[in-house]
């Protein structure tokens, strides 16, 4: 064994030996909070439950909630399995007035065993207390998520009070060690950085640094002239490089250049943990002056994991325990190593990590009051008891605050304390011995993976889900790495010289130009030609018409495979394209960084997913095994197909509609949107560039009311996939519906029309959530998608306090030129768009009030962020689709009304709730009349595969993009059955699939 090995183990001996005289449960608090952690650990099913309802439960004003949401949560488990449940949800129905108060009493009990005071007033008892046990503190104020600027103001000044306030009423207090006191500031507070600036967007570091640092100043400035230390908290990865940078930027400043008491967390369970960690210790060199790092394991590791799986990312935290505690080790040492620039404070409550960080630094020689050890609030007590005995520094992590901000606190600290791979559970309810704890955790690695925390695939699908049924979505770029962010400034700055230039039409293969160009606008900047395609008339429909029908003849009997491959060859070259048509998008119709990647991204799935889709459906398959006779039903093309795609996800929906007309092996007309019409070009030249023989794609980008008018009354067209407005959807349903001279084939329309979104606000949903997926769901992208949220219903017991809060939120968002990363409302698409909306806004001010207007840049076609309030279901405001920044916000007596004005509406597109109340989720989910339902979470941002899209009504005919029927739209059905029994014999089984049939050469 290593000597450090052995020192570690005679120092965690110790540790184990001293909190073994003081025993105490790893609860401090016994009774209900016991049982109930006792039965968390024991029971999955029952922790989440219980977990969700401690969660709700600070919100609810009224005992028969309580006693409702009790009873709900619990309802499967009614028949005894949790004993002391059983009971209370028996008394509560006939005491709720009794029991309500106590179950809160009880969950406020629990809080207070993680909370250290309600206020900064409160919480000087406990700190009292702790400096007569010789612990330190340090103080972080629990808070709402911040959703506005005015609340990242509020959250400042209440900074500013606590600095202050601590620092008044701790005068006096000395140093518990007495010795090397000038490193460890008695006031110590404790800062999240995200509360401080509600739009951090992790594509724009520099914009969230240049709004934080002047919040941040004044506090610095107070902290340093009373004495005080302020640490920067560290909390998701996305914030996580502005925040180090954040650090690095205010104290390379004049004022705060030599000023010591600073300090920054490293999260060790993230792989990027020990470059970060040897980046600031050289920055801190080069700044020369003394500054902390507070190394944690880190507190957001579920989160982390469930967000990457989402997005297609790369998991940034280890997946294995012991590997997070392994590399907390090495970033001990590192910092250990270099004591003489960098304080350490050790945020662990792991033995095992403590008596590492102390062997080690004794073996360096540095002296014990040098470094610190820091434990939560209400978790750890013998172990921040023996550690003061052993004489080293201890300081205390006290959050404070109210109940309800407080529940997001709560729940992570019960999380942690129940998890079975938490130090805390093995040690103090498992009682697993010293041997087993004070393990080298390198030895650990790859020992210990649990089913379960295996590494899930892309989209987290289990592995016993059948192959072909699962479809792994291209990732999101993420823009919280550098790289990323600077390939999409190069594509953007390479894009602007190119803009302007002229495309033709594409018909059979051909390159056609015309003597008129329709002219694609920047919507920023009006002036700016992103470019200009030739514009087609009857003519050239008539030609492309010809084309598509004779490259058919060969199209429609090419193999499923051959046309899938072309399709994926399409992926790979708009993936190597990405960052570029991302730029593209941004000039053409003023997406910002993160949607414009987002409609690519779904393209590239469009592609990939039709291509998986066909191969599942290419094959003749048995109808049924019946003794002999064999019936195959299988798909032909239905021709020639015309695709008329909108500007708003220019890239994604005409992709999805050519890829998918292709795929199944028609022919296809794409007529683009005018305002998208260069992204069409772009499209046209990726499939010509992947093989797409001539003919089978014709580009005839033109007026819709000139070619597209015809090609739709086109006796030759039998196949019509569109997405835009309502208007014109019907109009062509109809055409569509008349059969004309020559005409062999009933045309096909595939409609997808718009929305009038409901989002309904139940009166116990968690508002932080509500507040930010209703502002992205009705701002993000303008408001220019057809699933954005037009209308918020908002139930009346939490109307003022939405309203409020939504309104601060909307004032707080940035309205801008896209370009620029962070943007999150730029322009809507056009001049008749621009005017058509704010002529909506006029009607709405004559028949509602208007709560909120934004400010907009002046030129280009910006339209303000817009709500209104006491909006009633028959005003135009509720029923006429905007497609644009505008959103109505309709107050509601209860759930029965909330359901009836949300389903009142011509439209069934896409629908929201937000609620903590299971029987309120179920019922939505049977009730509300909308394609798309989506619960506590916003309602845009379909994923192909994941939820196909797509609604009813006046929404649309025709079913969900990007789901597995969508192609069944694009052919004709057909079954062949053959009598296969000669002379009464018959083989004996038919396989269920065959080769495609064709001509036998
Ligand atoms: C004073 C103090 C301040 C803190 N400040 C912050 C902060 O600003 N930001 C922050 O994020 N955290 C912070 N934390 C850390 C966090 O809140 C947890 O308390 C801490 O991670 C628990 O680690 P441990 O060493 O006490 O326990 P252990 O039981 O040894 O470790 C548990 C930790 O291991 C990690 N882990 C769990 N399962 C796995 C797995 N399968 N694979 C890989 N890793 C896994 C997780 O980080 C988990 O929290 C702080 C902790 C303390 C004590």
């Amino acid at each position: 064994m290593s000597s450090l090995q052995q020192q570690i183990e005679d120092r965690g001996l110790q540790i184990f030996d001293l909190v073994d005289q003081n025993p105490e449960s790893i609860f401090t608090k016994a009774g209900f909070y016991q049982r109930m952690m006792a039965f968390s650990m024991r029971d999955e099913h029952f922790k989440v439950q219980m977990f969700r309802f401690v969660d709700v439960l600070a919100s609810l004003r009224h005992s028969t909630d309580i006693v409702q949401h009790l009873s709900e949560y619990f309802a499967d488990m009614r028949n005894g399995s949790v004993p002391f449940l059983q009971t209370g949800i028996k008394a509560a129905r006939v005491f709720p007035w009794l029991t309500a108060p106590v179950l809160r009493w009880n969950v406020s009990g629990m809080a207070r065993q993680f909370i250290a005071g309600r206020d900064p007033e409160d919480v000087m008892k406990t700190l009292r207390r702790r400096r007569r046990e010789k612990i330190g503190f340090t103080v972080d104020l629990l808070g709402e998520a911040v959703v506005s600027e005015h609340e990242t103001d509020e959250y400042a000044a209440r900074c500013l009070a606590l600095v202050e306030g601590l620092a008044a009423q701790t005068k006096g207090w000395r140093d518990p060690l007495g010795k090397n006191t000038e490193l460890f500031p008695v006031v110590n507070v404790s800062v999240k950085i995200s509360a401080l600036y509600s739009q951090m967007n992790p594509a724009d570091p520099e914009d969230a640094i240049a709004h934080l640092a002047p919040k941040l100043r004044p506090i610095l400035r107070r902290a340093r002239e009373v004495g005080a230390f302020i640490n920067f908290d560290m909390e998701s990865y996305a914030h996580k490089n502005a925040t180090l940078q954040l650090f690095r930027t205010l104290f390379m400043e004049e004022e705060f250049r030599e000023w010591p008491h600073a300090g920054i967390v490293i999260q060790a369970y993230l792989r990027d943990a020990e470059r970060d960690l040897r980046d600031l210790i050289e920055w801190g060199r080069m700044r020369g002056t003394r500054f902390t790092v507070r190394l944690v394991k880190g507190a957001y590791w579920d989160y982390e994991k469930i967000k990457a799986a989402q997005n297609g990312w790369r998991v940034p935290v280890f997946l294995q325990k012991p590997e997070s505690d392994a590399n907390f080790e090495v970033c001990t040492r590192i910092l250990l190593e270099n004591e003489s620039i960098v304080t350490s404070a050790f945020g662990s409550h792991n033995v095992r990590s403590i008596a590492h960080a102390q062997a080690y630094a004794e073996q360096l020689g540095i002296d014990k009051s040098r470094i610190e050890f820091q434990l939560l609030y209400g978790m750890a007590g013998p172990i921040k008891r023996a550690l003061v005995e052993m004489g080293y520094r201890v300081r205390e992590y006290c959050p404070v605050g109210e109940l309800l901000p407080g529940m997001s606190y709560l729940v992570r600290r019960l999380l942690e304390n129940t998890s079975n791979e938490g130090f805390l559970k093995a040690k103090f309810s498992d009682k697993a011995g010293p041997e087993l704890l004070l393990r080298d955790p390198r030895s650990l690695i790859g020992k210990q993976i649990r089913p379960g925390s295996s590494i899930p695939g892309r989209n987290g699908q289990s592995l016993d889900t059948p192959p072909g049924d699962t479809y792994e979505n291209s990732p999101l770029v993420n823009f919280v790495h550098e790289k990323s962010r600077d390939r999409m400034r190069s594509a953007i700055n390479e894009m602007r010289p190119r803009l302007g230039q002229k495309y033709p039409i594409t018909i059979d293969g051909k390159k056609i130009w015309t003597d008129n160009f329709i002219d694609s606008i920047n919507p920023s900047r009006p002036t700016q030609v992103v470019g200009a395609v030739a514009e087609a008339t009857v003519e050239h429909a008539e030609q492309a018409v010809v084309a598509a029908k004779k490259a058919f003849e060969h199209w429609c009997r090419v193999s499923f495979e051959h046309r899938a491959e072309l399709l994926e060859r399409v992926a790979t070259i708009m993936d190597r394209r990405r960052f570029e048509l991302s730029a593209l998008e941004v000039f053409e119709v003023g997406k910002p960084w993160a949607e414009a990647d987002g409609d690519i991204r779904e393209a590239i799935d469009f592609l990939l997913f039709y291509a998986q889709q066909m191969r599942l459906r290419g094959l003749p398959r048995l109808t049924q095994h019946v003794p002999g006779e064999e019936s195959y039903q299988h798909y032909w093309p239905r021709g020639v197909a015309l695709v008329v795609a909108p500007w708003n996800f220019p890239m994604a929906i005409l992709t999805g509609m050519v890829s998918a007309a292709i795929v199944t092996g028609n022919t296809v007309i794409m007529k683009p949107a005018e305002q998208s019409a260069v992204c069409g070009a772009m499209l046209m030249e990726m499939f010509e560039e992947a093989g797409v023989p001539p003919g089978v794609l014709n580009f005839l980008p033109g007026k819709g009311r000139v070619i597209g008018q015809h090609l739709v009354e086109h006796k030759d067209v039998y196949m019509i996939a569109f997405t835009g407005s309502r208007e014109v959807g019907l109009r062509i349903w109809k055409t569509a519906g008349e059969t004309r001279e020559g005409q062999l084939e009933l045309k096909r329309v595939v409609c997808e029309m718009g929305g009038k979104n409901p989002v309904i606000v139940d009166s116990d949903a968690d508002l932080d959530e509500a507040i930010v997926d209703t502002i992205y769901s009705a701002f993000g992208y303008q408001g220019q998608k057809c699933s954005a949220c037009s209308r918020l219903i908002v139930l009346e017991e939490n109307y003022d306090r939405v309203v409020k809060r939504l309104v601060e939120a909307a004032a707080s968002l940035r309205v801008g030129n896209p370009e620029e990363p962070g943007i999150t409302v730029g322009p809507v698409i056009d001049e008749t768009a621009y005017r058509r909306m704010l002529a909506t806004i006029e009607t709405g001010k004559k028949e509602a009030t208007l709560a909120f207007q934004g400010t907009v840049p002046p030129e280009g076609f910006f339209v303000p962020p817009t709500i209104f309030t006491n909006v009633k279901p028959d005003m135009v405001l509720s029923c006429e689709e905007i497609f644009g920044p505008v959103l109505s916000v309709l107050k509601v007596r209860d759930l029965d009304e909330a359901i009836r004005v949300a389903n009142d509406t011509d439209y069934a597109l896409t629908a929201g709730f937000f609620s903590r109340s299971p029987a309120n989720i179920e019922r939505v989910k049977a009730e509300l009349v909308a394609g798309n339902v989506y619960i506590n979470r916003s309602c845009t941002g379909a994923v192909v595969g994941r939820h196909p899209f797509g609604g009813f009504k006046m929404s649309g005919g025709g079913t969900k993009a990007g789901g597995g029927d969508y192609l069944l739209q694009f052919m004709v059905p057909r079954v062949v059955t053959e009598n296969i029994m000669r002379h009464g014999f018959a083989p004996d089984t038919t396989p269920e699939f065959r080769a495609p049939f064709s001509v036998l050469k």
